[in-house]
């Protein structure tokens, strides 16, 4: 296995039995750590695991996951590419919103996979998942669409799937959204050489590069 494999695979069994939050002992399956290509240039953050995740211990499954992975498709990109995890790692009960002190405890956790991943972007699907990643209270409506260039990967704030399922009207914007995704992946990758993408666990079809902040978009949050 390479390195990030390996060091993902220690975090992920560091936490398999969990106990430092209160979520631990509100009736989870199991801990939902996240899966993908360690090396992916593309990773997703979502919100928290639901029913369907944490009976079977992976984001993203059930009817979210469905249309997440049509979504991907709109893109030019397949789970095989990208790497996707939560900001906290255990189902709340009744999937209600979690407790700060359980996004405090669990947080360090995520930017641990993304400092192992190092991808290049990192998309925010939803509010909750965007303002922990930003640190801002800013609502997903205003930000979505947009790049945010942040100290170590440019963050991609999407509507969250989960939303679209709720509410038809917000799979239009959704839509729209991963065209966006499709259009700055496009300026920004590179195809990779047939050899490399012939024998890397790598991600094959998204190499990304030349990331540079865009002049205009600390304008939002008047900085
Ligand atoms: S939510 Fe995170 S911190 Fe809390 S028990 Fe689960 S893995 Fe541990």
């Amino acid at each position: 296995m390479s390195s990030p494999q390996v060091a993902l695979q220690e975090l992920a069994d560091s936490l398999h039995d969990c106990q430092r939050c209160p979520l631990a002992k509100l009736g989870r399956r199991q801990v939902v750590f996240g899966v993908g290509n360690p090396q992916a240039s593309v990773m997703f953050v979502g919100e928290a695991p639901g029913y369907h995740e944490d009976q079977k211990g992976e984001p993203f499954v059930g009817a979210a996951g469905q249309l997440l992975n049509e979504l991907l498709q709109s893109a030019g990109l397949s789970r095989a590419d990208i790497y996707i995890a939560n900001v906290i790692k255990c189902r709340p009960p009744n999937n209600r919103d979690p407790e700060p002190q359980e996004v405090d405890t669990c947080k360090p956790f995520l930017l641990k996979q993304i400092a192992l991943i190092r991808p290049k972007i990192v998309c925010s699907l939803g509010n909750w998942a965007t303002q922990t990643l930003l640190e801002r209270k800013v609502g997903i409506t205003r930000v979505r669409g947009q790049v945010f260039y942040l100290k170590e990967f440019a963050l991609f704030p999407l509507l969250h799937p989960a939303a679209a399922l709720h509410q038809a009207a917000m799979l239009p914007p959704l839509r729209e959204d991963f065209q966006k995704l499709k259009e700055f992946l496009d300026r920004h990758s590179k195809a990779a050489e047939p050899e490399v993408a012939a024998s890397s666990n790598a991600a094959r079809t998204v190499q990304v590069e030349r990331l540079a902040p865009a002049a205009q978009q600390m304008d939002l949050f008047g900085s």
